[in-house]
C-alpha cells in the first residue's frame, strides 16, 4: 500500500459494520484508520489527518451531529454520516452542520464508493482548482457565466431563481444538498425554514429539464432531506 490512497477514518461502533466497511474499502485501494467511539474519533482525526470521514451518528460515548460539529471547527476532510432507516431529522441536522452525504444502513459497496469519490473530487476542487465554467451532466448543459442552460441540443429558458437553483446543484453535482442550504443559499437565512419555495421552483425547474418531469432523472428528490443533481456518468 502506498501513501497515495486515500486515508479514510471509520466512526463505527458495530462490529460487523465495520468488517464490511473494511472489505469494502480494502479492496477498492483505500487505506483505513478504525474509531468505535466519538473520543477515539477526534483523536484519530487530529492524529492521521483522514482524506475522509465516514461517520455513524449513534456511537456509545456521544452523538455523531455534536462530532461533526466539533470536527468542522479546524477539519475539511468530507463527512459522510453512516445513519440507520428512520432517523431523517439526524441525517438533516449532521448535513446541515457541515457533513457532506448520507448513506442510509443498509447500503452496498457500490453506492458507498460512488459517493465517497463525488465528496473526495468535491473537497479537491474547493482546495484548488477555479470551479469549472461549464458543467455537463448525461445531457444537460450549463454555462454558469452565460447563464445557458442546454437539455440536449433544446435551449432551456429559465427565470433568474430557477438559473440559480440549478447552477447550485450544478455546482454539487452528485451531492445531496438540504431544504435548508438551499434556501440559505438562493433566498438568505431568514427563509431558510420555507421549503414550499424549493418545491415550487424545482417543480417548474423539473418541468423544463427532464423529459418526464414526474420521473426525474437528474434532479432527484431525497426523500425526507433535499435535492441532488445526478452526478456525471
Ligand atoms: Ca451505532
Amino acid at each position: 500500500m502506498s501513501d497515495e490512497e486515500p486515508l479514510v477514518l471509520l466512526v463505527e461502533d458495530e462490529v460487523q459494520m465495520r468488517r464490511f466497511l473494511r472489505a469494502a474499502l480494502g479492496s477498492h485501494g483505500f487505506r483505513l484508520v478504525e474509531a468505535a467511539t466519538a473520543r477515539e474519533a477526534m483523536q484519530l482525526a487530529t492524529s492521521h489527518n483522514p482524506s475522509l470521514i465516514l461517520l455513524d451518528l449513534g456511537l456509545p460515548d456521544g452523538d455523531g451531529i455534536d462530532l461533526t460539529r466539533e470536527l468542522r471547527e479546524w477539519c475539511k476532510a468530507p463527512i459522510i454520516v453512516i445513519s440507520a432507516r428512520g432517523a431523517e431529522q439526524d441525517k438533516v441536522t449532521a448535513l446541515d452542520v457541515g457533513a457532506d452525504d448520507y448513506l442510509t444502513k443498509p447500503f452496498g459497496t457500490n453506492e458507498l464508493i460512488a459517493r465517497m469519490r463525488v465528496s473526495l473530487r468535491h473537497a479537491a476542487q474547493a482546495g484548488g482548482t477555479a470551479a469549472p465554467s461549464t458543467l455537463q451532466v448525461g445531457e444537460l448543459f450549463v454555462d454558469f457565466a452565460r447563464h445557458e442552460v442546454r437539455v440536449g441540443d433544446r435551449d432551456v429558458k429559465l427565470t433568474p431563481t430557477e438559473f440559480r437553483l440549478l447552477a447550485l446543484l450544478a455546482r454539487n453535482a452528485g451531492k445531496v444538498l438540504t431544504h435548508r442550504q438551499i434556501l440559505t443559499e438562493i433566498w438568505g437565512p431568514a427563509y431558510a425554514s420555507q421549503s414550499h419555495y424549493v418545491r415550487v421552483h424545482m417543480a417548474e425547474l423539473r418541468r423544463k429539464v427532464e423529459r418526464e418531469p414526474a420521473r426525474p432523472q437528474m434532479l432527484l428528490t431525497e426523500a425526507g432531506v433535499g435535492y441532488r443533481l445526478r452526478d456525471r456518468g
